[in-house]
């Protein structure tokens, strides 16, 4: 069924087998990978290379997110299991994938670098799937859909019935990315457990937003055994580096952390969209699932370029369709917050100053 589904070169390649992933028992001497056997240019220890699998780590996500082992696969970030699909899946010149416009913009760099083209089916006015849209824009090279929940730069979730309509009438991969999930209150991915029933389904999370570890760059891909086995068999045969297993290893002991950082998100950006929406200039403040909310302005370039000169940088999103004058405005601490507040409240006073 995937198999169908994938490209042939794929199908039918060899994977690279490393040093590491070839002997995997207990041995005291290790003399097969040409590392430096006296020790490393760095305080800690980094001369051996990693595990290629990141079992361990993978035992303790599993458990963290109750799912099993083998249906875990960790990228260099989302972006790596981004490109991952779209090279074993779709022809170049050829296949097509589609996303659904506004949306996180790395489907469509990592579609263009491979020469995948890529359809636009914009999301309804409440930013939510056009499921009959969607399905006539599909046709027999579309190997893939991006579905972003939830979404960026919109904030919003996705509806769950319209996903399991789509994986229902649709016979290629759903992604369904939600590097924000950790901000929904139940803390928990609708997604998920369709893993269960669909094979064709990928869900994509991240260590980068709620988990504060952006800088390591661990994305996970929750998806079938079949999918997983194909992700490993093309990416690079030492992707997660030792730094990153380690230390996202340590913080998954501070899941509590997490989930009191985003309680405190949703409080302030709940704060921050009261405020926001007394301001004259602010036409629209969108509701938010995210620690972020998009905004629309009466002159959106105008805001942005008065907060610039404040020292405050939010996300000038106005010229993308559907977002014409919208600002996206990441919620930060309650100082920062504040801090926001102040400025566009000068820039408030300056504006009815001008007008008088
Ligand atoms: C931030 C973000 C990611 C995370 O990407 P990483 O490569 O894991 O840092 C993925 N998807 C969306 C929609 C995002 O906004």
């Amino acid at each position: 069924m995937i198999e169908q589904l994938l490209r042939t070169n794929i199908l039918e390649l060899t994977a690279y087998s490393s040093a590491r992933s070839e002997f995997t028992g207990a041995a005291g001497i290790f003399l097969d990978a040409n590392e430096n056997a006296f020790g490393s240019a760095a305080g800690t220890p980094c001369n051996r290379y990693p595990d290629p699998l990141q079992k361990e780590l993978k035992l303790s996500i599993a458990k963290l997110k109750g799912i099993a082992a083998g249906k875990i696969f960790l990228g260099n970030g989302s972006d790596e299991p981004i490109d991952l699909l779209m090279r074993a899946f779709c022809v170049p010149g050829k296949d097509n994938i589609i996303q659904l416009s506004p949306t996180y913009g790395m489907y469509e760099v990592a579609a263009r670098i491979n020469d995948i083209a890529v359809k636009n089916v914009p999301l309804t006015q409440d930013f939510q799937l056009d499921v009959n849209a969607i399905l006539s824009a599909a046709d027999a090279c579309t190997k893939i859909i991006f579905i972003c929940s939830p979404n960026n730069p919109t904030g919003n979730l996705v509806a769950d019935e319209d996903i399991r309509s789509l994986l229902d009438r649709f016979n290629g991969l759903l992604v369904v990315d939600e590097a924000y999930i950790d901000y929904v209150p139940s803390g928990s991915s609708a997604s998920l457990p369709l893993l269960e029933q669909y094979e064709r389904l990928v869900v994509l999370q991240t260590f980068s937003k709620a988990w504060g570890l952006a800088a390591l760059r661990l994305g996970m891909a929750f998806a079938s055994e079949c999918i997983i086995g194909i992700l490993n068999k093309i990416k690079s045969p030492y992707n997660i580096n030792t730094a990153t297993q380690r230390t996202v290893q340590a913080a998954l002991k501070h899941a509590g952390k997490v989930q009191s950082w985003a309680d405190l998100t949703r409080k302030e950006r709940n704060r921050v969209r009261a405020s926001l929406s007394v301001f004259p200039f602010v036409e629209k403040v969108y509701p938010s699932d995210a620690n972020f909310l998009l905004v629309k302005m009466k002159d959106a370039d105008e805001v942005y370029e008065y907060l610039l000169r404040k020292g405050i940088v939010v996300r000038n999103r106005s010229r993308v369709p559907q977002c014409e004058n919208c600002l996206r405005i990441t919620i930060g601490t309650e100082a920062e917050n504040q801090a926001l507040l102040a400025a566009l409240s000068e820039f408030n006073d300056m504006k009815n100053k001008i007008e008088r």
